[in-house]
């Protein structure tokens, strides 16, 4: 089979993309399968440009297919923030639940109707001969007014998803992988495995 590598350091997210990706005819590997290697900054403006930077330099440092993602979440109230920033929102010094608690503080005044949020995820394929593949996958739901449910990570706690009436906190992490952005784009992924 040929190998799929994972141009992630993130161990929960190496453990959410392998489930993701299960049953493809592609061996993952990870960069723990390889020499120490450290991953670019992701300087990018955007989630596609992330996810190149991420996939490009595991293509070049293992020769392999690689996978490389990026994501985040985009509030309304906010104009779109923290977008591509968001797992450094509030300054370095926050956790998740810090982070959480930051966002809800700032559209603490912003009324239920206008509380609508996304979140989007793009994975980057590419090729050691440098041919490259975005997909892109996107959730829409609206930021609660407290946090539900102990599930998931990140700002999961707080994004309410209408079609299923609760928090992706407060869903398995299956049932969220079958709407979530991450779902969407690895479903996307797969096709474009799948056609080569
Ligand atoms: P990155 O993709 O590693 O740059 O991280 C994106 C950040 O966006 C994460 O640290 C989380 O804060 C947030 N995020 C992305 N996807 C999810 C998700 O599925 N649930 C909750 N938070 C997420």
């Amino acid at each position: 089979m040929p190998a799929l590598v994972l141009a992630t350091g993130n161990a929960g997210k190496v453990r959410e993309l392998t489930a993701l990706l299960a049953r493809i005819p592609f061996e993952i590997r990870t960069l723990a399968d390889y020499p120490p290697f450290v991953l670019p900054e992701e300087s990018g403006d955007t989630y596609e440009g992330n996810a190149l930077i991420k996939a490009r330099a595991t293509a070049a440092h293992t020769n392999e297919l690689t996978l490389g993602d990026d994501s985040g979440i985009e509030v309304d109230a906010l104009h779109g923030a923290p977008g591509v920033r968001s797992a450094r929102f509030g300054g370095p010094g926050l956790d998740d639940k810090g982070r959480v608690a930051h966002l809800l503080r700032l559209i603490d005044h912003v009324p239920d109707g206008a509380r609508g949020a996304r979140f989007v995820c793009v994975m980057a394929l590419v090729t050691p001969d440098g041919r490259e593949t975005l997909v892109r996958g996107a959730c829409e739901g609206r930021i609660a007014r407290a946090p539900r449910g102990a599930g998931g990570f990140g700002y999961d706690p707080v994004f309410f998803y209408p079609p299923l009436g609760g928090t992706f906190g407060e869903l398995s992490d299956e049932a969220k992988a079958r709407v979530s952005h991450r779902g969407l784009a690895a479903a996307a992924a797969k096709a474009a495995l799948a056609s080569g």
